[in-house]
């Protein structure tokens, strides 16, 4: 039998702040999976707004090419937003998403139960569409006789709405509820929401996906009224999947119901390239004490390899985590913890 020789490339781009401190942590996870994956090689990475204020440019050139060229995969920190528009910056995680058409943000959520064979009390995924919607920043600012008028323009296309669709779909068929609910708001957006609601509903009746989804029940719910129920009852979503900006919105509504940002995990994802991100920002206020929370940064390199079909790595990962939360001896200052970073990764890896 031929060993398996092929490589497991990621590019590691800490990035900025608290970023530095967790990808390095989610790193050492990945290096002690051992036999569950391939053989690793890792390629370390420069974007950030760090760079930008050094060196003139957020997301060097380099950095796309090997990316595209000699990975399989990514892990990302986080970026500093500056709080005032600077000349020549624009966000390199924007860019990085455009470049490698990562069109899905896919962002789970999920309550570890005290119990480890109870439920969780959440356990959701939200599918945001990555590309379109109002984050096409197309806006104009005119001068009229009673005062300055602003405008946005908002795209949704079918064939970005089908892929996501089709995204959430796909996800949805691989959970146990198999339950994808679309949210809109097509009462008062018919055109547009009109429009995304009901390509991602016709998704499976698609001629390629010949039956694939049959078992997969489809709800839909307009976006208030959505957020709404996402605090009441948190249980009764699957897969929730969204145009760009309710996405946005509902995915960091559900991070609040599971506690620090420090723990929610996300990834991008296209059809050739995923790059894990926890969905926290470069946490300015905590950056070099070495008490950012790793848990987040080590569930997006779970989530990546997921979607790379590592599923048993994804896994063993996963368990770990939910293990030291749930021990709760070993936790960083944001969980109500003593802890340091590296203390964090080291209870981790025992669990592995
Ligand atoms: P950015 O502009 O990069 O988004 P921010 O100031 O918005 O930075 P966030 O990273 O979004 O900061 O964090 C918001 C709050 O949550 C901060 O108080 C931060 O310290 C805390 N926080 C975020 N991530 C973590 C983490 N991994 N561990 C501990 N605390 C965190
Ligand atoms: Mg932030």
């Amino acid at each position: 039998v031929a060993a398996a020789t092929k490589s497991l490339r990621i590019g590691l781009i800490p990035a900025d702040g608290i970023g530095r401190e967790v990808i390095p942590a989610a790193r050492r996870v990945l290096e002690a999976l051992g036999s569950d994956l391939p053989k690793l090689e890792f390629h370390d990475l420069l974007a950030g707004f760090d760079l930008f204020t050094r060196t003139g440019t957020a997301l060097p050139s380099e950095t796309i090419h090997v990316l595209k060229e000699e990975c399989d995969a990514a892990l990302f920190g986080a970026v500093s937003s500056p709080s005032r528009k600077v000349a020549g910056y624009s966000s390199p995680i924007v860019a990085l998403r455009k470049e490698l058409d990562l069109y899905a943000n896919i962002r789970p959520v999920v309550a570890v139960s005290p119990n480890p064979e109870g439920k969780p009390s959440v356990d959701l995924v939200v599918v945001r569409e990555n590309t379109e919607c109002l984050y096409v920043k197309q806006e104009t600012m005119t001068q009229t006789d009673s005062g300055r008028e602003a405008r946005a323009t908002r795209l949704i296309t079918e064939r970005a709405s089908r892929r996501i669709g089709r995204m959430a779909f796909e996800l949805a068929l691989a959970r146990p509820r198999k339950k994808v609910t679309i949210i809109h708001k097509s009462n008062v957006l018919s055109v547009t929401d009109g429009l995304f609601r009901e390509t991602v509903r016709a998704v499976p009746t698609l001629p390629e996906i010949s039956g694939r989804f049959d078992s997969v029940t489809i709800a839909e719910q307009i976006v208030d009224s959505a957020v709404y129920r996402l605090f009441r009852e948190p249980e009764i979503y699957d897969v929730m999947v969204a145009p760009n900006l309710y996405g946005d919105i509902l995915s960091d509504a559900a991070a609040a119901l599971v506690g620090s940002l420090g723990l929610v995990p996300s990834v991008n994802a296209g059809d050739s390239f995923v790059m894990g991100e926890p969905v926290h920002g470069s946490a300015p206020d905590i950056e070099g004490q070495r008490i950012a929370n790793p848990l987040a940064a080590i569930r997006s390199a779970a989530l990546m390899l997921r979607h790379l079909k590592y599923e048993d790595a994804a896994n063993r990962i996963d368990t770990a985590v939910d293990h030291v939360i749930r021990d709760g001896r070993v936790l960083t200052p944001d969980l109500g913890g003593k802890s340091k970073t590296d203390e964090v990764v080291e209870a981790v890896l025992r669990r592995l």
